[in-house]
């Protein structure tokens, strides 16, 4: 079976299906009498309950335990306080009254199968809570969408599993009909070896986590779900977005071979990983890493990271318990702490943190007006209140930020890095915030701290057409090529009708990051490339001839970029790029880099002097 793949790697092992319940795609029952459904809903309530029972003594557990650990390992001591009471207020919810009697009156009086009579009940009190005033009361939603899965899951009878039980995906090559970035989360703290999933698409943010976490990934394989089993023993070559179900003895011992043959490549890529990356004719380029959440640092160093270009810190509150969403955003303290301790681990090297980057298909922290709105429905989109507009409407929330990163500076390598910029006007108003907040710290704190640097990721027309504008605010930039794509193709990144016109490689987004990185030459700032696009083998000559001296890559692919650079003449890069951007179509420019880099590929490790020739 084919798809498309997503996060490389090549993994034998059991197959376990697994996936969310949707409100969406419940189909009512035809067949069913109001006993037998309001019998179901009895079933349901008290497998929940005895679901939230479990959770609150483990929550207790962690609790004291934690009371034994230092203060650093305690980040989220506040929620884990939390977690009880919000366990109680789930068994409230769940054996509420009036809430039973509307589903009784749904099944008995509407004919209603249970499921739907559960959904259409949890929607009429979602929108009578939603109605208040009350900011606190309204914050209660949230427990609603929490009781309402814990009820549906417990109804289904599907192989759906309920949200936190997930232990036994551990090791097992998982099955999912469409993965958000919760799930990706979830999966890589469970530790599953693989994952395959029916829809998807590569730009989106779940695509990029899952190759953040290396979790070997292939989306688009449609129909595994209804064509596979629990249980069964499966190949996922997702370098090739290939799945074999039930192999042969011969399948699998070719693919075992071809594994230990990965392993020996990374080996030896990972040997040469620490010395910095010059081109053959000694162009020094560097190579910082994405980070997608707390930082493993040692992890990092070891990849051959000299920095970090990128940490998305919107991945930071999407944690496995609902209640410890808010944590990383719940204080400043908090986050100061976390930034503090993720910029010494990297220091000398660069700290590039950015400011939260919601919105589009990154959800919006937990506990907030955005929330409710997002709750509610009514989609920001693509082109909504995201990055930098939605801090600026949130300002509290940037305030929280801001104040929490200019108190970590202390080893004086955090950059502040503003997502989705399309007017300077934008980083002025941050630039002032922060200045105000500066000033508002003690003088004695001040004293032992660095004023942190600014800088505007690229990832809008607006803003690859402003660089000079941009570049006056700025102490350094990060081009976006995941965003400049969409954004320049009018294809969304995660949608999967249109992913066939999604590339980066087409010439329109091509010919925008050269102009950008042309334009570096009389600009007092440097420029990095922080999309996905850093990260991709297949393009790194093509970035060095079009200008890029500084890539930002995920950890996981920084020594095989590192040695492709060494193996790269710049002349012959820009000319080869020159040539590729007289091409007017993205297939056939990602064709010829396709078969430029196999090349490459099969003399990387044999021939360690060899560079590469123009074909
Ligand atoms: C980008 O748009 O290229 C980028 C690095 O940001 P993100 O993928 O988080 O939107
Ligand atoms: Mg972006």
């Amino acid at each position: 079976m084919q798809g498309q793949p997503i996060s490389n790697g090549l993994v034998i092992g059991r197959l376990a299906k697994t996936g969310r319940t949707s409100s969406n795609k419940h189909v009512p029952l035809i067949i069913h009498t109001p006993d037998s459904e309001w019998q179901k809903y009895h079933d349901a309530q008290r497998k929940a309950l005895q679901l939230v029972d479990e959770l609150r003594r483990e929550a207790i557990e962690i609790q004291k335990s934690k009371k034994s650990l230092p203060t650093q390992a305690r980040a989220n001591e506040t929620s884990d306080q939390e977690l009880p009471e919000v366990m109680s207020s789930y068994t409230l919810l769940l054996t509420d009254e009036i809430l039973s009697e509307r589903i009784k009156d749904l099944v008995f009086g509407q004919s209603l199968d249970i499921t739907s009579a559960v959904l259409q009940a949890f929607k009429d009190v979602r929108s009578v809570v939603e109605s208040m005033g009350d900011q606190h009361i309204r914050e209660k939603v949230l427990d609603l969408d929490a009781c309402e899965e814990l009820l549906l899951s417990s109804l289904s009878d599907s192989e759906s599993l309920q949200t936190h039980q997930w232990s036994h995906l551990k090791g097992r090559i998982v099955v999912i009909q469409h993965p958000c970035p919760n799930d990706i989360i979830r999966f890589h703290q469970v530790g599953v070896a693989g994952l395959v999933s029916e829809t998807g698409s590569h730009l989106s943010h779940a695509a990029i986590l899952a190759r953040s976490f290396n979790i070997p990934t292939v989306f688009g394989a449609e129909g595994i779900l209804r064509m596979s089993s629990n249980g069964q023993q499966v190949i996922l070559d997702a370098h090739e977005g290939k799945i074999t179900i039930n192999p042969s003895r011969t399948e699998q011992r070719k693919a075992e071979a071809r594994r230990a043959v990965e392993l020996m490549m990374q080996q030896k890529l990972k040997s040469s990983a620490q010395s910095v990356a010059r081109t053959v004719d000694g162009q020094r380029i560097v190579v910082f890493a994405n980070a997608n959440g707390p930082v493993d640092a040692r992890a990092l160093k070891s990849s051959g990271a000299e920095g970090i270009g990128l940490l998305r810190t919107e991945f930071l509150h999407l944690n496995e318990h609902p209640a410890e969403q808010t944590s990383f955003i719940g204080t400043d303290e908090q986050l100061k702490v976390f930034f503090q301790l993720t910029a010494e681990s990297i220091s000398p090297g660069w700290a590039t943190l950015r400011l939260l980057d919601c919105g589009g298909d990154k959800p919006y922290p937990p506990n907030n007006a955005m929330s409710m709105r997002e709750k509610q429905n009514t989609s920001e989109g693509v082109f909504g209140l995201r990055g930098i507009r939605f801090l600026l409407a949130e300002q509290k929330l940037l305030e929280l930020q801001l104040r929490a990163l200019l108190r970590a500076n202390t080893s004086g390598n955090i950059r502040i890095l503003l997502p989705y910029i399309t007017d300077v006007s934008e980083i002025r108003r941050v630039k002032a915030i922060a200045h105000s907040l500066w000033l508002d710290i003690p003088e004695d704190e001040r004293g032992a701290l660095h004023y942190p640097r600014f800088g505007a990721m690229v990832e809008t027309p607006a803003a690859a057409q402003m660089l000079d504008h941009i570049a006056a605010e700025c102490d350094f930039m990060s081009i976006g090529s995941n965003d400049l794509t969409q954004h320049y193709l009018c294809v969304e990144r995660d949608n999967p009708n249109t992913q066939n016109l999604y590339s980066s490689f087409h010439p329109a987004v091509l010919r925008c990051i050269r102009s950008i990185l042309e334009q570096q030459k009389h600009l007092d700032v440097s420029i990095s490339l922080c999309g996905e696009l850093a990260s991709d083998p297949i393009a790194t000559e093509l970035l060095i001839g079009l200008g890029c001296v500084q890539f930002s890559c995920r950890a996981s692919a920084i020594p095989l970029i590192k040695e492709i650079i060494r193996k790269t003449d710049v002349d012959e890069a820009r000319r080869f790029a020159e040539g590729l951007l007289r091409l007017g179509d993205a297939e056939e420019i990602q064709q010829r880099l396709q078969l430029r880099y196999e090349e490459l590929h099969a003399r990387l490790l044999t021939a360690p002097g060899s560079r590469i020739r123009a074909s």
